[in-house]
């Protein structure tokens, strides 16, 4: 059986299913099934399984697969279930741009070599991970719209991490998937890698930071109960004032070449 483990709230519950290199995030919502992140494209077999094993249904109920970023291990296995199951994607309008081109294909092979390390440096098994770079959505999202069959959760752009990041935001129950914004390293809070825009990351982090929420879900570690989510967000813009390490900085330097970059003019 895929590893879980499920949180309840009133009209959700949710189930965090251990992908290959991060959290795949399942909400049930009145019956209905919402995808956070696609996993990468080795963690269709385990969505279906899990879907078939632990809930008794067709990975096809799944109703929707939201994509918050390009990455590997958020985007990798969106085209794959839109394929085997009918699952439409919802993206940023945007979010195809970050691989154009001869750069964005470097980058994507970069980003696609960077998450086999993750998986070697947790132990896991090689497996093929590469997918394809463009999803083409069947939502393209922006900014304040709400998500398609899903209408209780709102889109919020966060720049910062790349151009085209997603956050989900549930006003009534006051949940949050913030994806990658809010990493764990031994417990503790992180900046996810690479930031290419650190002034974005720091307006996306005041913005996020002035919601109510209670319960902040993440693709990499626990979700974080809270009554003072303000505090989190503030203490995560305040770990971008810290000069990157030279690790860090090899990532970013490895994280530089989307064709996006130049165009957005970001800080
Ligand atoms: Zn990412």
């Amino acid at each position: 059986m895929t590893q879980s483990r499920t949180m309840e709230f009133n009209s959700l519950r949710v189930h965090f299913l251990e992908g290959y290199i991060q959290n795949i995030i399942l909400v049930e919502q009145e019956g209905r099934l919402l995808l956070f992140d696609s996993g990468c494209i080795n963690d269709v077999k385990r969505i279906q399984r899990y879907c078939q094993e632990n809930l008794h249904r067709s990975p096809t109920d799944i109703k929707l697969t939201a994509v918050t970023h390009i990455h590997p291990d958020h985007a990798g296995g969106a085209v794959c279930l839109r394929k085997r199951f009918g699952i439409p994607i919802a993206a940023h309008k945007d979010v195809d741009r970050w691989y154009r081109g001869m750069s964005g294909l470097l980058q994507h092979q970069l980003d696609c070599y960077l998450a086999t390390v993750v998986a070697v440096r947790n132990r896991r098994r090689l497996e093929q991970i590469h997918y394809r770079r463009r999803i083409n959505p069947d939502y393209r999202l922006e900014d304040g719209q709400k998500l398609p069959f899903f209408p209780e959760w709102k889109v919020i752009h966060v720049p910062g991490h790349i151009a085209h990041d997603l956050a989900f935001y549930h006003e009534k129950e006051q949940v949050l998937y913030t994806a990658d914004l809010i990493c764990d390293v031994k417990g503790q809070p992180q900046l996810p890698l690479p930031i290419v825009f650190p002034q974005k990351m720091a307006e996306s982090y005041d913005r996020l930071g002035s919601l109510p929420v209670r319960a902040i879900l993440r693709a990499h570690g626990k979700p974080i109960i809270t009554e003072n989510s303000a505090e989190i967000f503030a203490k995560m813009r305040q770990l971008l004032n810290q000069p990157p390490t030279p690790f860090v900085q090899r990532i970013w330097k490895l994280s530089n070449h989307s064709p996006e970059i130049k165009k957005l003019d970001y800080k």
